[in-house]
């Protein structure tokens, strides 16, 4: 039994894009989930809607994908009240694991298809949607419960073989899914928050400031050596947007769970 996990990226779309066109009936997922943080893009939310549609008309989920989250609060309204900025801010993942792994969990520990399985002493396999772009993050994350598969590594499909695939199925090619306050958005996304929502980059500029009269320390702000408020600013006050930069190149990013394809 399969359970794959939605993230609303590239990665996930082209690994359900992947599973029809290839007819892999071993693949086909019984269970689908995706973990909502609440702070997702409209644009992700929407393809969500989509998704769920077409795994039910193509791959016979009558429950579609199914969705999970804290229920108690969102990541932003944590971030708010705790005056903090999300974990992976420092490098660490509690923001991931509180929101992204620990509701799919929970679902899974009451999941009566997985606990039958589990009674029975078989394991249930996750399907991850890392691509054979980034193999690094295909370690043995299998235990006594699952087992984990990479079909997308499998398949051998980087990034430009799940846009081929998304495109083949005919679905539109989602955007990058990510928190819209998420200290691992590049520059040049925060600058198009801006110009795409600016609410949004309101509501995540209230979370950088109320962290910072809180107890952030060591800190600039949401990109880490600088606040997006710097960020914006900078690149109001460019005549013309160049590619000139404010923040410096990071030399490595800190995977995380909620990276699907970019
Ligand atoms: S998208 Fe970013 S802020 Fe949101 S849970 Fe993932 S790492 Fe944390």
């Amino acid at each position: 039994m399969n359970v794959l996990s939605f993230g609303g990226g590239v990665n996930s779309t082209a690994m359900l894009a992947g599973i029809l066109e290839r007819n892999d009936a071993q693949l086909i997922p019984a269970l689908i989930l995706f973990a909502d943080t609440g702070g997702e893009k409209p644009e992700t939310y929407a393809h969500l809607e989509l998704m769920s549609a077409w795994v039910t008309k193509h791959l016979g989920l009558s429950a579609g994908i199914t969705v999970v989250r804290e229920e108690r609060f969102t990541l932003e309204q944590e971030c708010l009240s705790a005056k903090t900025l999300p974990s992976i801010v420092t490098a660490m993942r509690s923001c991931s694991d509180k929101f992204k792994i620990r509701p799919q969990n929970r679902f899974m520990s009451k999941w009566k298809p997985a606990l039958d399985a589990w009674d029975a002493g078989h394991k249930v396999t996750k399907l991850v949607g890392f691509d054979a772009g980034e193999p690094w993050r295909a370690k043995d994350y299998s235990d006594h419960k699952y087992t984990v598969r990479f079909p997308l590594i499998e398949w051998g499909w980087g990034r430009d073989e799940c846009i081929a695939a998304i495109e083949r199925a005919a679905i539109p090619v989602p955007p990058k899914s990510s928190c819209f306050f998420c200290p691992e958005m590049r520059e040049q996304e925060i600058v198009e928050l801006e110009r795409d929502h600016p609410d949004l980059l309101d509501r995540a500029l209230a979370i950088e400031r109320n962290a910072k009269a809180g107890k952030l320390v060591r800190i600039a702000g949401l990109a880490r050596t600088h606040s997006w408020e710097q960020v914006i600013n900078f690149h109001r006050d460019q005549v013309l947007l160049d590619g000139t930069t404010l923040l410096a190149p990071r030399a490595e990013r800190t995977p995380c769970v909620c990276f699907d394809g970019e």
